[in-house]
């Protein structure tokens, strides 16, 4: 065994923080995947990683000297109702590292045993909802977005028991830390001040080191609501989907963590789902700023009494806060959608400009991601728009939108062939499509393929290059492709 030099923070705090749990052992790992930049990002020797040992340690068989080995203490709200008693039930948190540029990171490992939080569950994850959190969160980091990310897959050679029998797998996940705003609700739920205030303390010192003083809990309440305001905004750029916007699948750290049934959409409309357990679309496309101020509002409801002492003084300071969530959310989301038209300038009428374009977009049936990037296409010197107008099935209203944002292009600075690179930079050709994570998924499960999983990885690590002969992961379903629903595969 190599040495990891762990240093675990979380498991210096008060023991009802956690449970202290061993992986349960697999009985035949095999390293399906390993992530070897982040392996380097970390300091851990990938040569070690991929020899039985390393692997011996990713599929929970060995746990290594120093390692914390805790599964956390979590409650949360999930699709609104409350369960005051959550918590890591198939994962096991084995410590943090200090990666190459400073930063604490969680290693954790998911589809580890059963834990003391297991309730009725095995412990286990799945190779498929193991795999489409390896794509997405592996997409979203190189698309810039703030996320957990995936180190290793191993194959345990069990099954798992859902529907139907099951590859079982565990995944490696990498987090800057795994605290919700669950587990806050742990504590308040508890009426344990002491285990909030300690908690705050840590996620301060980890996370908002710039909030000090007397005013630190506020100012952690402001940061994390900046934080998540921000990180909605760019999954709505991109068309992200969560799935699972319960008060336990939000970190407090503002990454976009718990990938379960999430996709990205293909056809713009609002109101899309995915999840097949969101039956009545709680998490909708466009419900998901209204669902992160509802959750920010549960967490800001934790801190009460650390605002203030009066319950009512504290209420208002707290309600202040959740009310800048509204406007700093717009800010980030026009800002992004300019970046996205190739408006470095602002000009009051962008916010229509932009409206209106999602309206045709919406009414035109057209594909989100393929609509900005042949913008960009069309951007250039001499390009015209005609590939972007064949995406809408009644082009009218683009043609109306078109000759708008032209007009609107000629008050802008930047010569053409500036913003095009501007454009095309900020603008995917290759997303995670949906129809395509599932092919990868289904040939990994039946039939033991796992070449399909690594040329999609390839072609999402480079998401703004062109790459020829790789048209096809550009391209949105075709209507017997289209994929109507995900299950998180729990
Ligand atoms: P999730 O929907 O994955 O965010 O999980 C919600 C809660 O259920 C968390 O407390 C998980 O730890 C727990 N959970 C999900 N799947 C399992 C499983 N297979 N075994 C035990 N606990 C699980
Ligand atoms: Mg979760």
């Amino acid at each position: 065994m190599v040495a990891i030099p762990f240093d675990n923070s979380y498991a210096r705090l008060p023991e009802r923080f956690y449970a202290t749990v061993a992986p349960t052992p697999v009985p035949a790992p095999r390293l399906l995947r390993l992530n070897e930049p982040l392996a380097a990002q970390l300091g851990l020797d990938a040569g070690w990683l991929k020899s039985p040992d390393g692997v011996a340690m990713l599929a929970g068989n060995d746990v290594p000297v120093g390692a914390a080995s805790i599964a956390t203490a979590y409650a949360g709200h999930q699709f609104g109702g409350f369960s005051p008693q959550l918590g890591d039930g198939r994962a096991i948190l084995l410590g943090e590292i200090v990666d190459r540029n400073g930063r604490r990171q969680d290693i954790q490992l998911k589809g580890a045993g059963p834990t003391p939080f297991s309730r009725r569950g095995d412990g286990r994850a799945a190779l498929g909802p193991v795999l489409r959190e390896y794509i997405v969160s592996e997409a979203m980091a190189t698309l810039g977005v703030p996320t957990t990310r995936a180190l290793a897959v191993v194959l345990t050679g069990d099954s798992v028991r859902r529907e139907t029998l099951l590859p079982g797998a565990v995944l490696t996940r990498v987090a800057s830390s795994h605290i919700r705003i669950g587990t806050f609700q742990f504590f308040a739920a508890r009426g344990d001040h002491e285990g909030l205030r300690l908690l705050a303390d840590h996620v301060i010192i980890r996370h908002y080191p710039a909030c000090t003083g007397d005013g630190r809990y506020l100012a952690l309440l402001e940061a994390v609501i900046a934080a998540q305001a921000a990180l909605i905004a760019q999954w709505m750029t991109i068309g992200f989907i969560h799935g699972v916007m319960n008060t336990d699948n939000m970190s407090i750290a503002g990454e976009t963590i718990d990938y379960g049934p999430c996709a990205f959409m293909d056809t713009y409309h609002p109101t899309t789902v995915f999840s097949s357990i969101d039956e009545r679309g709680r998490y909708a496309y466009a419900n998901q700023p209204p669902i992160a101020r509802w959750n920010l509002t549960r967490f800001a409801e934790t801190l009460l009494p650390l605002l203030a002492q009066d319950q009512d003084k504290a209420v208002a300071i707290a309600q202040e806060a959740i009310d800048r969530f509204d406007p700093q959310f717009q800010t980030h989301l026009i800002a992004g959608l300019r970046r996205k038209l190739g408006l470095a300038s602002e000009e009051a009428e962008d916010v229509d400009l932009i409206r209106t374009l999602l309206e045709a977009m919406q009414q035109g049936e057209a594909d989100f991601t393929l609509v900005f990037r042949r913008l960009s296409e069309a951007a250039g010197p001499a390009g015209d728009a005609d590939a972007c107008r064949s995406l809408f099935a009644n082009p009218s209203a683009f043609d109306a939108w078109e000759e708008r944002w032209r007009q609107r292009l000629l008050r802008e600075a930047a010569p053409a062939e500036a913003r095009q690179a501007a454009m095309l930079s900020a603008n995917p050709l290759y997303i995670p499509r949906n129809h395509q994570v599932e092919a990868v998924i289904e040939a990994a499960v039946e039939r033991n393929d796992l070449a399909p999983f690594e040329t999609l990885l390839e072609v999402l690590a480079r998401p703004f290059d062109i790459q020829p002969g790789r048209e096809d992961y550009a391209r949105p379903p075709a209507l017997h492709e289209r994929v109507l629903a995900t299950f998180c595969g729990t």
